[in-house]
């Protein structure tokens, strides 16, 4: 049997480090010459307010631009860049007009002609992904005839790692990434991505990792300065590798296993050939995980804050991206507003569509409509504080704090679209994290 050959490389200069990679992966050997093509970078958050991290979180422009001009070069004319960046708001056009503007994207336009789309104002197609229920993907990503999928080298909180499939999951619908979190304990969060890829066009994964994020995959993760690309015409080994540059295993990863065990495959790299730079010399220990004490119902920070009297049970792999951007943000105002004088009283929260309400808490907050349906009649809750809305809007959450007896300062509130900015001042006096990378000139 043939192995699937994964190319790893350093990034040392704009364009020929890319080139290189692709080439000792013979990456575009399946593009057919005229070929319409799709990229799909990993463009997870933008915030027009701010300035916001992108080491790690974000593809970089770099990479962009050396893949867009590398198929100029190979006569390629009609190249699409398609990404559906998560927003709290659907009908909100111009985050992604912004994103579009500040990495770069619209001088991609100018210098090579691409065409570059938010999704969530292009058509999606339903389709059976074999995930039990039909998944509304990009049109214009499944009719190209080749996908270049350009994650970067992350992990995740949920699914441990977020690359090649992972990254998938930007080109379907809101709708379709809510159903993608859904309860069911066999076809999960993990077995769903690892469908992603069953019926996109041929393809070539390129993970970006210029820069790799621990806990990620949004902008409170920690980045490290890597300089490693890779490259594979072959996802799932792409993903395995990656895995493994990332310091974990891809036999413990749950959406990689269920990918391998569709087709048939090990997880322990023996049918894949590695090209280039060894996996030895660049892997390095990621953590993925968010810690939380013993019972799983405190995140560590808090233990350690000696915030008491309330269970903020661990989030698990049902909730969604469009909750889990809001719960940081309640776990952010407990953090700064909880005065030791003043514990809660049995306090409870639960998030996602799995949880139920435990024994001997005087108020229960179910976050998120998904909570709300499932529990807001089970005979443990004594006083219920529903956050509704799917997802939460931040007024209820204000009310739902209030209502525990915490005082969150209103200025937090009023500055919440440029909070996520206060996360580079983590990063002033550490040249390696280059804006320079998510520009282009
Ligand atoms: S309530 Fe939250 S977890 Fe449930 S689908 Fe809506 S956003 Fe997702």
């Amino acid at each position: 049997m043939s192995k699937s050959i994964v190319s790893i490389g350093k990034y040392e200069k704009p364009f020929e480090s890319v080139k290189k990679v692709i080439e000792l992966a013979n990456g575009l050997e399946n593009l057919p010459s005229k070929a319409k093509v799709f990229i799909k970078p990993n463009l997870v958050y933008w915030n027009r307010h701010c300035t916001i991290p992108k080491w790690g979180v974000l593809t970089t422009s770099r990479v962009m631009e050396d893949v867009v001009a590398l198929l100029k070069e190979k006569g390629i004319e009609d190249i699409i860049i398609g990404e559906g960046i998560v927003k709290e708001n659907p009908k909100d056009k111009e985050t992604a007009a912004d994103a579009w503007e500040r990495l770069g994207y619209n001088k991609l336009i100018d210098k090579y002609g691409v065409k570059v789309y938010d999704l969530f104002d292009r058509p999606y197609e339903k389709i059976d992904l074999n995930t039990g229920f039909k998944t509304n993907f990009s049109s214009d990503a499944l009719n190209a005839d080749f996908l270049i999928d350009i994650p970067t080298l992350k992990t995740h909180a949920q699914a441990m790692v977020s690359l090649g499939l992972k990254n998938l999951k930007g080109l379907i619908s809101v709708a379709s990434r809510k159903k993608f979190h859904n309860a069911d304990p066999v076809k999960n969060l993990h077995y769903n991505v690892a469908q992603l890829a069953n019926k996109i066009p041929p393809s070539l994964t390129i993970i970006d990792g210029i820069y790799s994020l621990e806990r990620g995959p949004a902008i409170d993760g920690k980045s490290h300065r890597k300089n490693i690309l890779v490259a594979s015409s072959d996802i799932l080994s792409a993903d395995m590798v990656g895995a493994k540059l990332l310091g974990i295993d891809p036999s413990t990863v749950p959406y990689i296993i269920q990918a391998a065990k569709d087709r048939n495959r090990p997880t322990d790299l023996s049918d894949v050939e590695v090209v280039g730079e060894k996996i030895e010399n660049l892997a390095s220990h990621h953590e993925w995980d968010f810690k939380y004490n013993d019972a799983g119902d405190l995140p560590l920070p808090f233990q350690r804050a000696g915030i008491e009297g309330i269970k903020y049970h661990k989030y698990d792999s049902t909730m969604c991206t469009y909750c889990s951007g809001v719960n940081g943000l309640i776990l952010i105002a407990i953090k700064m507003a909880y005065r030791k004088s003043k514990p809660f009283d049995k306090v409870e929260v639960l998030s996602g569509k799995v949880m139920t309400p435990t024994p001997g808490n005087n108020k229960t907050i179910l976050f998120g409509q998904c909570q709300y349906n499932l529990n807001k009649d089970h005979p443990e809750i004594k006083e219920l504080i529903s956050i509704p809305g799917c997802p939460p809007s931040k007024e209820d959450i204000q009310n739902a704090l209030q209502k525990i007896g915490l005082r969150v300062p209103k200025s937090f509130w009023d500055n919440l679209d440029k909070a996520p900015g206060w996360l580079m001042q983590k990063f002033k006096g550490k040249p390696e994290f280059e804006e320079a990378f998510f520009q282009v000139k």
